[in-house]
């Protein structure tokens, strides 16, 4: 089913073995900052590192970029393994992080020093900030960048023994500051922060920023693809000069490859963090977050996910996919295998005025198309639910459901007449009042009716009551921005329903079913009783 995707990555990758530039394995790695939950834009990245790797002969490292302790915890570190491997991907005994490295950095940062190729700089951030330049005029030099080796190794060793603020002194490289890339200008490669981290506790009060430790922890790990998004493009040039600047026989090149965007959500940790701490969603995992967690908890599968980055594909072209495919690839995961049952959203009472309750269970097929999926019991009874919007009593032409002396079958059971609609005092729907036709049960019917189309129902005194969770778009617009995230929320991106599902559906072991005509539901595993839509069908089911 799934083809091996080519893509550039994988043509380079390809040739390089081929030219025995790279010898052996390949080496990749997923470097996730530990300061959120994953979202499907990681899984791009997940399965583009992990996928090559497998199909290459190869392995991946699963390293927490944790330089930034203010940001960063250890719940984020367990949720992001928990989302990998539910991915399907397995990083065995290579679970590795940046701080593992602190050692290693700091003795790279004074290499640099002692090479004349950083020094401790005592402008404040916005000095920094402010002398860096814009892209059309140069930075100016920082007053400290003539500081003697010996001055800059004791000033390096007092930040690190916590002598002063945060703040107060930063390293930077010393490049170009009239680079006509803002990033080679000097950057900052460690900074102070006071700050107890979660792996390292308080031994250290200097932390590397990314750009210095990607590239190093890269090269000690021996990743022979470093692959990331297009946004570190710019940032290549730096990989490359700290690599070249110190005493290192490896030396990993940079590819990059666009982000992942999808229609109507945000891919970004920073904005998903929000939309959790204002509570404008239950959570990290509210099933109409584009996390990983949120995806798991609305019943999208691993295969579903890996499927719609296969199609996606790997470019470096920037763009925003379609919701659509997301839910095709849901559904094409889902259709042959799950159960398929009766549920009711929008429950209307039916009598059948001459049926005799004497607990007649009639039973059907798990899947039409597929009887390894078994076959279960569905109870009939004098008093059912069907669905409110399958009752008209203006029924447009071609109405294919029920409306007042029209006939409809009843999925797996008996075709039924509507004989009468009871009203309350508002001239609200109450009930219908019924008969069915008992020569006309499924399977045997020789009642020679053709009825107007098929319903599903369930029986009032053995249905289970569940709540029914219905999701939209989170957003109403396709490209929420940062600015307008809050007024850019779609209030009607969840419905709670009262409904009902058939016993045999609340017994049953599995979690994901379809609700016939109505979509694919999961079982949510916080809530009792309580059925998530993942997707709705494309196709309304047809009758027959
Ligand atoms: P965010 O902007 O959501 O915070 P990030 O890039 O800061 O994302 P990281 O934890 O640093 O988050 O990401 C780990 C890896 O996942 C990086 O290599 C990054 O390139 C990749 N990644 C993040 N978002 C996407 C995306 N939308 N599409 C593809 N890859 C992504
Ligand atoms: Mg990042």
């Amino acid at each position: 089913m799934t083809q091996p995707a080519s893509d550039f990555i994988r043509q380079r990758i390809k040739q390089d073995l081929d030219s025995g530039l790279v010898e052996g394995a390949i080496v990749t790695r997923f470097p996730p900052e530990p300061n959120g939950y994953l979202h499907i834009g990681h899984a791009k990245s997940i399965c583009l590192n992990f996928g090559v790797a497998e199909e290459f002969g190869g392995y991946t490292y699963l390293r927490f970029d944790d330089t930034n302790p203010l940001k960063e915890s250890d719940t984020y570190v367990e949720a992001i393994q928990q989302d990998v491997a539910w991915l399907g991907f397995e990083w065995s005994d290579r679970l590795t992080n940046a701080s593992d490295y602190f050692d290693a950095l700091y003795a790279r940062a004074v290499e640099l020093i002692d090479g004349g190729k950083a020094y401790v700089c005592s402008l404040t951030g916005e000095e920094i900030r402010q002398s860096r330049g814009t892209l059309t005029e140069p930075g100016k030099e920082s007053p400290y960048r003539g500081r003697s080796v010996e001055e800059n190794r004791e000033l390096f060793e007092r930040m690190r023994a916590g002598e002063f603020a945060d703040g107060e002194q930063v390293l930077r490289a010393k490049i170009d500051m009239a680079s006509p890339n803002i990033n080679m200008r000097d950057p900052v490669l460690y900074r102070i922060r006071h700050a107890t981290h979660q792996r390292t506790g308080d031994k250290w009060v200097i932390y590397p920023m990314y750009d210095f430790t990607h590239c190093i922890c890269d090269a000690l790990e021996g990743i022979t693809h470093s692959l990331c998004t297009l946004e570190f493009e710019d940032h290549r040039p730096l990989y490359d000069w700290v690599l070249d600047n110190i005493n290192m026989n490896f030396h990993p090149p940079q590819i990059e490859f666009s982000r992942l965007g999808l229609e109507y959500t945000v891919l970004s940790k920073r904005l998903l963090s929000q939309l959790v701490t204002q509570g404008l969603v239950e959570g990290w995992d509210d099933p109409r977050m584009p996390t990983l967690a949120g995806l798991r908890r609305r019943g999208v599968t691993p295969g579903a996910i890996r499927e719609f980055c296969r199609r996606v594909g790997v470019t470096k072209q920037d763009n925003r996919v379609e919701m659509s495919l997301l839910e095709f690839c849901i559904r094409r995961d889902l259709e042959g295998t799950v159960r398929r049952g009766m549920g009711v959203l929008n429950p209307l009472k039916v009598r059948i005025s001459n049926y005799r309750d004497d607990g007649e269970v009639l039973e059907g097929p798990w899947h039409a198309q597929n009887p390894d999926l078994g076959r279960r019991e569905l109870p009939f009874g004098a008093e059912l639910y069907i669905e409110r919007e399958d009752f008209t009593d203006a029924p447009p032409k071609k109405w294919r459901r029920l409306s007042p002396g029209a006939l409809v079958r009843l999925r797996y059971a008996y075709i039924i007449r509507c004989d009468e609609v009871v009203r309350d005092a508002r001239g609200e729907i109450q009930e219908l009042v019924c008969s069915y036709i008992p020569e006309s049960k499924s399977g045997s019917d020789t009642s020679g009716l053709k009825p107007n189309g098929v319903v599903h129902w369930v029986a009032a005194d053995t249905a289970v009551a569940v709540e029914i969770r219905l999701y939209g778009r989170l957003f109403k617009v396709p490209d929420p921005g940062a600015a307008t995230l809050v007024d850019d929320i779609d209030p009607a991106s969840l419905t709670i329903r009262s409904g009902y599902v058939e016993p045999a559906i609340h017994h049953s072991d599995d979690d994901h079913f379809q609700f016939e005509r109505l979509g694919y539901f999961f079982r949510d595993p916080e809530r009792a009783n309580t059925y998530n839509r993942t997707v709705s069908l494309r196709d309304s089911w047809k009758p027959g």
